[in-house]
């Protein structure tokens, strides 16, 4: 990745793609088909990077591979304070290359590269936080089984595990995973999203410079339908942890059931922020401009919705606009852009198609709409439609785009229909001064995360998932490692064991 500093620090586009290939037991892996596939970098609209469109032997090589690193206990067999050594210094490794990192990072996803810069640096405190769950995982005991019995609850990691990461924070949203089932001991095939693998792959060869054994993270690339498909369905994985979108979900879910894997889900959302009358309006709209922009709404915890009380609507979809009149959309290179592009031409479609959809509807165009592929350069501007119709598309699908639906409510039992009345429960966001209100609202909201007037932040402490549609289990925190081990009870018989037959 050295050679690549120069050409990161100044910013420029690589004259040719970089090509990186698929990383398994430890090496880099041609693969079977030898089929490259180029990425064109959606704020520029240039080739930027290559990877190794994989075939489903590739795949079996690498469960193959993590399957030898897991039986032998050569990773699941050191002590914690081992594991935790490679994590830290894999974290220290994550910062030295941070620059080439990000810059790698925006040219496939088009975000901006200050952004990248801040997921990269974040993503480090996360491996940094999950070492230290190397060497707390542990157990339980019981002696209340009588005198003659002995009970001890052992923590073990699950085996070999699947995971499917998706385009919009590749490197992030792998950091949230992979080094909490690194602590429990487990081996990992990774399947990153096609139109975003190279920072995965870079993180692989990462991982092997700070001494993790070979075969314990292994890196196939190439399409879902094809490898993400086979990894779910493959016989000798023991968990799969997917990202991505809610109708995938199901179907990995489905495929799991083969051989009865054990599955984490994190999946849509249409996460509300919810604004009390007596709310800070500036703070809120600040906040609400930033929920919708951020990664260009490609976010599964965007406040895609603001539910808000009919008597401060106005005023608060006001100032919401005079905040989104002075972001700055385009080049993600440049750093003085608030919001970067759109990751490709059928999510830059998908987009547009959800604003004809709002106009149709009669929802009202309060700012934004507009949009530009000129050069295959794919930018949006932040968009915020008023008078959504609670029932209509905008206010009940996952656009993944900046646009902002906005409902207003009457009563607080409103407020707590509208923030529920959707198939997702990932993420929302409370805006009011009023602690007993607070309170009252976060207990009734269905949502895996809730933020009180605040939106989108935390740390690696903190658990990350959603419930109804948005998915199943927990990532980060210290539940974030207890998702990547099973529990054994083991009974231990003290002196004679009472006879069945005397
Ligand atoms: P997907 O759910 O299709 O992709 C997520 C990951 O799953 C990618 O690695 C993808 O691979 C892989 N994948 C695709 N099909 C399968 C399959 N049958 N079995 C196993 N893995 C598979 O999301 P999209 O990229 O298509 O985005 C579509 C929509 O999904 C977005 O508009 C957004 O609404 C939502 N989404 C939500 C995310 C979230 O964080 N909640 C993240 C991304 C998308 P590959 O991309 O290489 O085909």
């Amino acid at each position: 990745m050295r050679d690549l500093s120069e050409l990161a620090a100044s910013l420029r586009l690589p004259s040719e793609p970089v090509r990186t290939p698929m990383f398994i037991d430890g090496k880099d892996y041609a693969g079977a088909t030898g089929e490259w596939v180029s990425r064109k970098s959606p704020g520029h609209g240039v080739p930027v990077t290559a990877t190794s469109r994989a075939s489903t032997g590739d795949l079996d090589t690498a469960v193959a591979a993590a399957r030898r690193a897991f039986d032998d206990g050569r990773w699941s067999r050191l002590s914690g304070e081992q594991r935790a050594a490679v994590l830290l210094k894999t974290a220290s490794l994550i910062r030295e290359n941070a620059e080439t990192l990000a810059y790698l990072e925006t040219l496939e996803s088009g975000k901006p590269i200050g952004q990248s810069r801040g997921e990269v640096t974040a993503a480090a405190g996360i491996w940094e936080y999950a070492a230290g769950l190397a060497r707390v995982v542990h157990g339980d005991s019981h002696d209340t089984l009588g005198n003659d019995m002995f009970g001890l609850v052992v923590r073990q990691p699950v085996g070999v595990v699947g995971i499917i990461t998706p385009w919009n924070f590749p490197f992030f949203i792998l950091s949230e995973r992979l080094p909490f089932a690194l602590a429990a001991g487990c081996t990992v095939v990774v399947k990153p999203a096609e139109l975003t693998s190279t920072t995965t792959l870079k993180l692989a060869a990462l991982l092997t410079e700070a001494g993790l054994p070979d075969g314990v993270v292994n890196v196939v690339t190439g399409l879902g339908p094809v490898i993400g498909q086979a990894l779910a369905e493959h016989m000798d994985v023991d968990m799969i942890s997917f990202t991505g979108s809610t109708p995938v979900g199901r179907s990995v879910l489905t495929a799991a059931g083969c051989n009865m894997k054990k599955v984490g889900l994190e999946l849509g959302g249409k996460n509300p922020q919810m604004v009390f009358a007596d709310a800070d309006l500036d703070d809120a709209a600040d906040a609400i401009a930033f929920g919708i922009s951020f990664n260009a709404g490609q976010c599964c915890v965007s406040g895609s919705r603001l539910v808000v009380h009919r008597s401060v609507e106005e005023e608060l979809v006001e100032r919401v606009k005079a905040v989104l009149e002075k972001v700055k959309v385009g080049d993600p290179l440049d750093a003085s852009n608030h919001v970067g592009a759109i990751v490709e031409a059928r999510q830059f479609d998908k987009i547009r198609g959800y604003i004809d959809a709002g106009r149709r509807d009669g929802a009202q165009l309060v700012c934004g709409g507009t949009s530009s592929n000129e050069g295959d350069k794919l930018f949006i501007q932040p968009t915020v439609f008023r008078n959504v119709q609670p029932g209509s598309a905008l206010a009940q699908e996952e656009i993944f785009g900046p646009i902002l639906a906005v409902t207003p409510f009457d009563t607080f039992e409103q407020a707590i229909q509208l923030a529920n009345g959707v198939p997702f429960g990932l993420a929302a966001s409370i805006w009011t001064r009023d602690l007993q209100g607070a309170i009252k609202s976060f207990r009734e909201v269905q949502a895996g995360r809730i933020w009180v007037n605040c939106t989108i932040t935390g740390g690696p402490e903190m658990p990350i998932g959603g419930v109804k549609q948005s998915g199943i289990g927990r990532e980060t925190g210290r539940y974030g490692v207890e998702e990547y081990t099973e529990l054994k009870s083991v009974h231990i018989q003290l002196g004679n064991r009472p006879r069945w037959i005397a």
